[in-house]
């Protein structure tokens, strides 16, 4: 039922967008979902993350805290695409680095999954939205495309709910199952996911993707 729900919820949407055509989150000038103007305004993160993760923009934000939640709670693909396009090329010199390591194969693209239950709900998961919008740009076989590699085994608290930062690490510890694993044996990926706050989350998959045989792994974040 509820995925019914979801699923009319996403057809409306999408007539919507039809009749009234997108419009800037931040500034409402006609035509897109966010305006080249205000993508360039955003504030960059500035704030370090954890090694190997790469964060584009500062979550405080006011219009990214906005853009994401938007994108998480009202599918607005529109805004994904432009999320996956502007991390793209915020991080082509981070693409080209891991690309050396992948000695001619696709490097695997891997968005953070939410659980089951939550998918159910939700109806979609807006990291991959970002993670297939962001393959999008790529040239061909640049990217492969990858969401049956990595699950999300239980229902975790929200991260950004947890203060303490050692809480935030034993809360997602294990909350994670790697499937297909003949899959990434030897390659290079990159993992994909909206907002990152200690790392954690990214870190944990990044670990287990490399106890199972990956070669290279680095995270991309949208917000930081
Ligand atoms: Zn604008």
């Amino acid at each position: 039922m509820e995925k019914a729900i979801s699923t009319t919820k996403r057809w409306f949407n999408l007539f919507l967008e039809i009749l009234f055509p997108s419009k800037c989150l931040g500034c409402n000038k006609k035509g897109e979902a966010l305006c080249e103007n205000c993508i360039n305004n955003l504030r960059l993160a500035e704030r370090p993350t954890e090694d190997k993760i790469f964060a584009l923009y500062d979550y405080r934000d006011p219009l990214i805290k906005k853009a994401i939640w938007q994108l998480k709670y009202h599918h607005y693909p529109h805004l994904g695409q432009k999320l996956g396009e502007s991390l793209y090329f915020a991080f082509l010199e981070e693409i080209n680095e891991i690309r050396m390591f992948s000695q001619g194969s696709p490097i695997c693209i891997i968005p953070v999954p939410i659980s089951h239950d939550k998918r159910k709900v939700r109806g979609y998961n807006q990291s991959e939205i970002i993670a297939r919008n962001f393959c999008n740009c790529g040239e061909k076989n640049l990217f492969e495309f990858k969401k049956d590699i990595i699950y999300k085994k239980i229902n975790t608290i929200p991260q950004a709910r947890i203060e303490n930062r050692n809480r935030r690490l034993q809360n997602i510890k294990g909350a994670f199952l790697i499937k297909n694993e003949e899959q990434i044996k030897g390659r290079t990926i990159v993992v994909i996911d909206d907002v990152t706050t200690t790392g954690g989350t990214l870190m944990e998959i990044m670990k287990l993707l490399k106890h199972s045989g990956a070669k290279k792994v680095i995270g991309f974040a949208i917000a930081h």
